[in-house]
């Protein structure tokens, strides 16, 4: 009987056996030729040993995490095609290690702090009792139930009637944790700051915040691989989940003007675009969010990491959007404000153009097929002066990327109200 009980334990642990990335390397890879192009555009889709943090374009950098098996080949075909890389990170298991030591000091409190990450059921433990704490003014929905059966909440504050509303959407990716941790500084800011122009921010304004869009791609990251980027459906024989940020249906897994597709038709894909658009539970309550709230909406905004820019539609074509003037003005006003905190300095404009083509995303579905005036996708800390993290950006870094961030969307309102939106002039 012990023997039986040993087994199913060892079982159990095997299956929920954490992978490890030590002495995983992450280069700066650039690419300047259609060679170099074509050759890390096909590992990207097909190998399943590189991970392109950052996917190829030309005349570009690539981010690729590689593992220590493939080390010698990623020196033979770097000087095959002659490419030029840098390595950034020696170690990527350190920096795990070191977010995981964070954590674990933590574990006392029980509280969110902003100086670790907090796992799904601390942060919905947060959300709970902030709406205890500020019952009048404060609201918790549940939009929608991932594949596995999680709650996909949206925090709302509202101190009025007739407000017009932001909606933020956050770690629909799940690795980018930087993205729901500042969320909830986000709320918190709104909340009990006694800075009399971030209270401003919440006096006439909706706010509708879903802290973590995917969280069943949140827990897997946690406890089974903090690289994960997608949701947790099984989608093949081999392969789990969809990239929501491609499962919109506005424009879905269409070509640009120059044959790029944004997204992946390949199941075992990270940006894979699902087998039909909006075919996900978690792309689902997002739209409902939409549904509800889209008409009384004038800025859209997805939490993301990482790289340093501000992008706003369209991400599926090269062409400019209608708006794209007030778009790029809000944009810059973002981008000033946040600079003049640490001197980071984000690249603003469309993303298709800036970064590269992305088709199904969020915001070009808020924008597209509901009429959100201003939407945007923020690609906050990651790799910078700072140091460089990728994915795993430390504990301490929390804060300061939060405080710039919540700096640009100060200066975003109040040019957004400049230009009549948000119930200004
Ligand atoms: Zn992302």
């Amino acid at each position: 009987m012990k023997l039986l009980i040993c087994l199913a334990f060892f079982f159990l642990s095997a299956g929920a056996e954490k992978a490890r990335f030590d002495n995983y390397r992450l280069y700066s890879v650039s690419i300047e030729n259609q060679d170099q192009y074509e050759a890390m555009k096909y590992l990207e889709e097909h190998s399943d040993s590189y991970d392109f943090f950052e996917p190829a374009i030309l005349n570009g950098e690539a981010e690729i995490l590689v593992p220590p098996h493939m080390y010698a080949h990623f020196d033979e075909i770097s000087q095959n095609l002659k490419m030029k890389t840098k390595l950034v990170i020696n170690n990527y298991q350190s920096l795990i290690d070191e977010e995981e030591a964070a954590i674990r000091r933590r574990k006392a409190t029980a509280f969110i702090d902003w100086d670790s990450y907090g796992t799904l059921a601390e942060i919905n433990a947060w959300l709970d009792e902030m709406h205890v704490r500020f019952s009048t003014i404060t609201n918790i929905r549940t939009v929608g139930t991932s594949h596995e059966g999680r709650p996909i909440r949206s925090f709302s504050i509202s101190r009025g009637s007739g407000n017009r509303a932001i909606i933020i959407e956050a770690n629909i990716h799940s690795r980018e944790w930087i993205s729901s941790a500042t969320a909830t500084y986000l709320i918190n800011e709104l909340l009990t700051s006694t800075d009399p122009t971030i209270q401003a921010l919440s006096a006439n304004i909706d706010w509708h915040i879903i802290t973590n869009a995917n969280p069943d791609g949140y827990e897997f990251s946690r406890t089974n691989n903090r690289n994960w980027r997608k949701t947790r459906a099984p989608v093949s024989a081999l392969c789990f989940g969809v990239d929501a940020n491609r499962n919109f249906g506005y424009n879905w897994l269409v070509r640009d003007e120059t044959g790029s597709l944004g997204a992946s038709t390949t199941p075992c894909s990270d940006t894979f675009a699902g087998a039909t658009s909006m075919s996900e539970a978690e792309t689902l309550a997002i739209e409902s969010l939409f549904t509800q709230y889209g008409r009384s909406t004038d800025l859209f905004i997805s939490f993301h990491s990482y790289g340093h820019y501000l992008l706003h539609p369209w991400g599926h074509t090269r062409n400019m959007p209608p708006n794209n003037a007030t778009l790029l003005s809000v944009g810059v006003a973002f981008r000033d404000a946040l600079r003049a905190v640490d001197g980071i300095n984000y690249a603003v404009g469309s993303s298709n153009t800036v970064l590269y083509a992305a088709s199904g995303t969020t915001p070009d579905h808020a924008y597209g097929a509901h009429g959100i005036p201003l939407s945007y996708t923020v690609e906050m800390r990651g790799n910078g002066v700072y140091g460089n993290f990728g994915f795993v950006l430390p504990p301490s870094l929390i804060r300061p990327n939060a405080i710039e961030v919540v700096a640009g969307l100060k200066a975003m309102i109040n040019e957004a109200k400049r230009l009549g939106y948000l119930g200004g002039p």
